[in-house]
């Protein structure tokens, strides 16, 4: 695997979270599996949106770096959680998207089919218990979901998208946030008007049919 070329993407992704306000100050992190007990990980304590080659640091399984001399975040047991579960996912991004955290703030979340495309490429998104941060129980809270799902709700704390590559996992945590400021702005005009169980089933077909998506999500309507 080339891994300049997959530092070169973690760099270019890392500089995308922070255009769009996903992430603050040395916020979030970014991971890519190389092999399967490697990884390319984000460095702890800097600015996601000016890393350098040296930022990207490979570990092994147990989160030790390769090569000593960097610190690597506590926040990456959560990334290792998921390769663990998921021998499927080859990226992962945890980020603080602003509206999905307000609206876990605000005691929301996004378990409700509103938009036809985050139907079709999130699901029903789960929120893992609040969690306090840089303890064992962040990767803890997430293992009764991340089985059936790339997409979860960190409550009162962030996202974490996963998927086949960066730009899945980007794509996915984009899509979560703009449904999570639709829903903030829907609620301050008023009541919101869900997709009826009818309108869900053919978005459903037509995920699997049409456009053949095949990652996990977890569905509105139980069959
Ligand atoms: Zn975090």
């Amino acid at each position: 695997m080339n891994l300049y070329r997959i530092r070169t993407e973690i760099i270019k992704i890392g500089k995308k979270l922070r255009e769009r306000g996903f992430i603050v100050a040395t916020e979030g992190n970014i991971s890519f599996r190389v092999a399967a007990d490697k990884f390319l990980v984000t460095a702890s304590g800097v600015d996601k949106g000016e890393l350098t080659e040296e930022d990207v640091i490979l570990i092994d399984r147990t989160g030790k770096p390769v090569m000593l001399g960097r610190k690597v975040s506590t926040e990456i047991k959560l990334h290792l959680k998921v390769y663990e579960k998921r021998p499927d996912i080859q990226a992962i991004i945890h980020a603080h998207p602003p509206y999905c955290i307000s609206l876990m703030c605000a005691g929301y979340g996004l378990d409700k089919p509103l938009l036809p495309e985050s139907v079709v490429m999130l699901g029903k998104v789960p929120i893992a218990p609040y969690a306090t941060p840089s303890t064992e129980m962040v990767p803890e809270s997430i293992v009764p979901y991340i089985t059936r799902t790339d997409c979860i709700l960190l409550d009162r704390h962030g996202s974490l998208t996963a998927g086949q590559s960066l730009s899945e996992a980007f794509l996915k945590l984009e899509i979560m946030e703009n449904a999570a400021k639709i829903y903030w702005q829907a609620l301050q005009i008023g009541s919101i008007r869900e997709l009826s169980p009818q309108e869900v089933q053919i978005l459903m077909q037509l995920r699997s049919q049409t456009y053949k998506l095949n990652w996990p999500i977890i569905p509105f309507f139980e069959e």
